[in-house]
């Protein structure tokens, strides 16, 4: 019973009770690349000798500048389980940002894909730390101003198809994964061994996202991001296969990979579901396969659920969590209904229970009851915090203020209800709640609303300052017919507002609906409400 649980111990997996499994990639030369995870486990071994000439130290942190490929998960394993810290890099953030992680991780190489050397080779004169770089992809007659360069094929070649592993603490670092930095810079999480080996596990229970050796899981969410929300350790320790789709992220191009290879299950944030929404419903794609999407990273409209599930036969499993959770917090996966519920597409559009293992509660924010804990009715919003085996108990560097509270629970920043069934329901991000007249709004429960309606494709919804209530939902939509201008805008916006006012009381109903071509997103996706948020004060500062 006293085993470490380390990544090694998945690691182990891999060459001997999944190895026949197979990983697939969508590559840039338009081929589906193939191979088995014993294949796998003799280029982790070769990599790992590369690690050892890259003259690394145990402990020292590795950057990956790349795509969801089978390279990056050769990564994903060598690194960690040679002694090094794994970190991946967001390549949709700024330079300076890029910069500034790549710094204060001070990582020694970073291995890069081909596709991305431009972006790399921009910010190379600033990175102090980085002693090398490693080129994916690409061979020695791709020019590049890095140096020293050394080419990952070339890296592999040399190195024996077996490695003499290190016996590891189960306490020890394994990954370092950056927040996206949507308000100030972003802040390092640090991932050890035990930490992602139960949270692998977490990942793999029927009720969360049950993944088995039955399915091919297709992790869109970046590998950049969150650790693709653990799925490529989870998919070796049960033997799922796993498809990579490279950066090939468009509604065609999924849509085409994942009925080639047969993915069974697979996992992004609601903006990519909706596009292939669409693209499914032409009929052109074979998609008996796909059993469930796992949708995460921003609440998933219940429009959208509904339609995946009655019209594709796409059962939708809606999640929660962040970063700090490496991720994984709650799932709907879970919820038990009566068949005759008709309230079942509301339930879904919650974000369901906490994943066994993790711990959660809500507490007061208001003075007369701050801090103390709030009842779970459904009905009553309070700061959500968590506790558990996977939950980051301080950010990277110490610069960053403390993370826990003094009981030990980690303050999501998220508002939510609970239930009685212990199903979190989130009301807000507590930075994007609209406060008006002293009363407050819920920007998501606005946005879900306004998505329903049949002619919105997205909506979001932001506070604008107002000098009568304080601040006040301003709402920006995209409606699935773009071409705004032939549409009669003042009557739809009426038509929405009349929708609104049948759920929700007078005051959420937002006074400016605003009909754009298109909603800016974060790197990873989401609605960048602080751009948003930006763009209209200037607006109304007069500035543009
Ligand atoms: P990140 O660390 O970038 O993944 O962001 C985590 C944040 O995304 C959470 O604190 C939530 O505010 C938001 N989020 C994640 N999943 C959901 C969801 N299913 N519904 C609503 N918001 C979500």
């Amino acid at each position: 019973m006293n085993y470490p649980l380390t990544l090694s111990a998945i690691l182990r997996r891999m060459k001997q009770a999944v190895s026949t499994r197979k990983v697939f990639t969508q590559t840039n030369q338009g081929k589906i690349h193939c191979y088995s995870y014993g294949d796998c486990y003799r280029r982790v071994c070769q990599l790992a000798h590369a690690l050892n000439r890259l003259n690394l130290k145990p402990g020292d942190r590795v950057g990956t500048l790349a795509w969801n490929t089978f390279q990056h998960f050769e990564l994903y394993f060598a690194v960690p389980c040679w002694g090094g810290v794994l970190h991946t890099l967001n390549l949709r953030l700024s330079s300076e940002q890029l910069i500034y992680m790549i710094d204060e991780a001070q990582d020694q190489v970073i291995f890069v894909d081909e596709t991305l050397l431009p972006l790399l080779e921009k910010i190379a004169p600033k990175l102090s730390s980085v002693k090398s770089y490693v080129l994916m992809g690409g061979d020695r007659s791709q020019k590049t101003t890095l140096s020293p360069v050394f080419y990952y094929e070339d890296l592999l070649e040399a190195g024996f198809d077996c490695f003499d592993w290190p016996e590891l603490h189960e306490e020890m670092a394994a990954g370092l994964c950056y927040t996206s930095g949507t308000t100030g810079h972003p802040k390092g999480v640090l991932y050890s061994h035990r930490s992602q080996y139960l949270h692998a596990m977490a990942v793999c229970l029927v009720d969360t996202l049950g993944l088995s050796a039955r399915d091919t899981v297709m992790p869109v969410v970046p590998m950049f991001h969150a650790n693709a929300w653990g799925l490529p350790y989870a998919a070796v320790l049960v033997g799922a296969q796993l498809a990579f789709p490279g950066p090939f992220l468009k509604a065609i191009d999924l849509a085409s990979f994942l009925q080639e290879v047969s993915v069974t299950v697979a996992a992004g944030v609601p903006t990519l579901w909706l596009g292939l929404f669409q693209e499914l419903k032409t009929g052109q794609y074979k998609t008996d396969h796909l059993q469930r999407l796992v949708v995460g990273g921003a609440a998933m409209p219940r429009s959208l659920i509904e339609s995946f599930e009655k019209e594709l036969g796409i059962s939708i499993i809606h999640a929660w969590g962040m970063t700090e959770l490496s991720p994984l917090g709650t799932t709907t996966a879970g919820l038990r209904f009566d068949s005759s519920d008709s309230q079942i597409y509301d339930q879904k559009a919650k974000q369901g229970l906490p994943a066994p293992g993790l711990e959660v509660r809500i507490l007061g924010d208001l003075p007369r009851d701050l801090n103390e804990e709030l009842p779970w009715d459904g009905k009553t919003p309070g700061k959500l915090q968590v506790r558990g085996p996977w939950v980051v108990s301080s950010y990277f560097q110490a610069s960053h203020p403390a993370l826990l509270t003094q009981d030990g629970w980690f303050d999501t920043g998220d508002i939510s209800t609970i239930d009685p069934q212990g199903c979190i329901h989130l009301v807000d991000r507590s930075k994007d709640l609209i406060k008006s007249g002293g009363e407050w709004i819920s920007s998501m429960a606005l946005e879900n609303a306004l998505m329903a309606h049949p002619e919105v494709m997205e909506a979001v919804v932001v506070a604008m300052p107002d000098q009568k209530w304080g601040e006040r939902p301003l709402a920006w939509v995209v409606l699935k017919n773009k071409s705004v201008s032939t549409l009669p805008v003042k009557t739809l916006k009426d038509k929405l507002q009349i929708e609104l006012s049948k759920t929700f009381a007078k005051f959420w109903i937002p006074e400016k609906i605003d009909f754009v071509q298109e909603i800016p997103k974060t790197s990873i996706g989401k609605f960048d409400k602080k751009k948003i948020r930006e763009q209209v004060l200037k607006e109304q500062t007069g500035l543009n």
